[in-house]
């Protein structure tokens, strides 16, 4: 097994999403090559959006934690929370330690929709309330007025629809799974009684799933309401359609099956619009009242692609709450060259580039949301970070520049952060969350602020 003189290749992996556990995992199974991983994250708890983004009516997903619990428990393994990279320490402090820096830091920025009334109270990005309702303490101190009859979310990718799923469900279901105290509560008294779902373009682009269209069908407490005219396909759909996947053909097929069925009698409607962008979002009384929305068309551009066209027809619609779905964007890190029209940091097969097209920068690598940009599954992530390993795993046997020992690192972290989180801090916690959880009738009552972690690690130390 190679190794570096009379050490291991130290390597340090900057976050702890799927991305990085999936790149620890494949340089810590490495038989030739005898590689030690720390991994840093800026929150002192694990799992990247697996905990904070993973919706907590979806428990089945985050069994993958189990598979993360294996890479951990590595002796060549240390996981280091609560330390931020271009905060508490910078990436050349990294690059002076360790023999190979990966950055697996996600997308944890959003596009913004760029139209007039976007600022206005009441308009959020759906990152935000995804990160409330998980507890992520980032966000627990938002509030969202839920006090109002209809909100709007916008984009009907995956994200807008766990975010109207939560929104439209039965609130007593939330509250046994590990969502936060206070988002339960909010919801439970929420007066909500409309979601306009809304997409720009048409039944057979869209981007959910059949299993992800038929869960919001399937909601004990609220009706999924479909216009007849909107499944009601255009040509250019027509031919899409013919060529399409199972998936569209199974959504379409649902969709034009809900469309018949009407309004239904649930006090809740989710109101699915198809071919609709919204233009303004118009004040009243100081914050959200209603949304202008543009009717689109459906028409080709020179590259084949079906792209929304407006129309010129409006209507508004009376909303006190927009959450714009319209994707995740990355964020860069200071002295690390960053695609700004991507919103990733560029690289060549997970090596990183001085820039876009420029040459590489040895012994520094990326990997997951941070690398493609924020599509694909928690799976997907695994191929991602394992062809990043490779390229790691060739560069470290070439002979990269030596990093420092695991002491100097460490006591390096420690003169940056005094209250570093092991992952023996973060089993502490966990086993905290779960009996929070369980006297509370739940799955897990969340630590959601940093400091009420830390404060309840001082006691589970002793
Ligand atoms: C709302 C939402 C719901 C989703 N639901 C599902 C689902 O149900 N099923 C599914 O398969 N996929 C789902 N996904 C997709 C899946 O979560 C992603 O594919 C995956 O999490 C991306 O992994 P990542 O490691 O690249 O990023 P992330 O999971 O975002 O991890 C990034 C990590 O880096 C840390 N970090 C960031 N900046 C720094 C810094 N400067 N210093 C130190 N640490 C830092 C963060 O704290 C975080 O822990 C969902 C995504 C979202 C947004």
């Amino acid at each position: 097994m190679a190794s570096n003189g009379t050490r291991p290749f130290r390597v340090v992996i900057v976050g702890s999403g799927p991305s990085g556990f999936y790149a620890a995992e494949a340089l810590l199974k490495d038989a030739s090559v005898r590689v030690e991983v720390d991994m840093l994250d800026r929150l002192p708890v694990p799992y990247g959006l697996v905990r904070g983004g993973v919706a907590p009516d979806h428990q089945k997903i985050k069994g993958v934690i189990k598979v993360y619990e294996k890479t951990a428990s590595y002796p060549r393994f240390r996981f280091y929370g609560n330390v931020k990279v271009g905060a508490d320490l910078s990436v050349d402090d990294l690059r002076r330690l360790y023999d190979a820096v990966v950055l697996a830091v996600g997308a944890e920025g959003d596009h913004h929709m760029d139209i007039p009334g976007e600022g206005l109270p009441g308009s959020h990005a759906a990152t935000e309330f995804v990160g409330w309702y998980n507890g992520h303490p980032d966000y627990h101190d938002r509030r969202f007025d839920l006090s109002c009859e209809s909100v709007a979310v916008v984009g009907i990718g995956n994200v807008a629809m766990d975010v109207t799923r939560i929104l439209a469900s039965d609130p007593e279901e939330l509250a046994k799974t590990d969502m936060a105290d206070y988002a339960v509560e909010a919801l439970r008294a929420s007066r909500v009684k409309d979601i306009w779902l809304l997409g720009r373009r048409g039944p057979v682009q869209a981007a959910f799933s059949p299993a992800e269209i038929t869960e919001l069908g399937e909601l004990s407490s609220a009706d999924l309401v479909v216009r007849p005219e909107d499944v009601a396909l255009d040509e250019a759909s027509r031919e899409d359609l013919a060529r399409a996947d199972a998936s569209a053909k199974k959504n379409v097929e649902f969709l034009q099956k809900a469309a018949a069925r009407g309004e239904g009698s649930r006090g809740r409607k989710v109101r699915l619009r198809f071919c609709v962008s919204p233009v303004e979002l118009i004040g009243e009384g100081g914050r959200v009242g209603a949304a202008r929305l543009e009717r689109n068309a459906l028409k080709r551009d020179a590259k084949g692609a079906v792209k929304a066209r407006g129309t010129g027809e409006f209507e508004t619609v009376k909303v006190g709450l927009v959450l714009r779905s319209v994707g995740y964007f990355g964020v860069p890190l200071p002295g690390v060259a960053f695609d700004t029209e991507r919103g990733v940091f560029p690289n060549a097969g997970g090596r990183l580039l001085e820039s876009a097209g420029g040459p590489v920068i040895c012994g520094e690598y990326v990997v997951g949301w941070a690398k493609r940009g924020p599509s694909g599954l928690i799976g997907t992530n695994r191929a991602c970070s394992t062809e990043t390993a490779a390229r790691i795993l060739e560069d470290l046997k070439a002979g990269l520049a030596p990093g420092r020992g695991a002491a100097e690192a460490e006591a390096f972290l420690r003169s940056r952060k005094a209250d570093l989180v092991s992952f023996a801090d973060w089993k502490r916690l966990d086993a905290l969350e779960l009996s929070r959880g369980q006297a509370a009738g739940k799955i897990r009552e969340k630590f959601t602020t940093v400091g009420s972690a830390l404060e309840a690690l001082k006691t589970a130390r002793i």
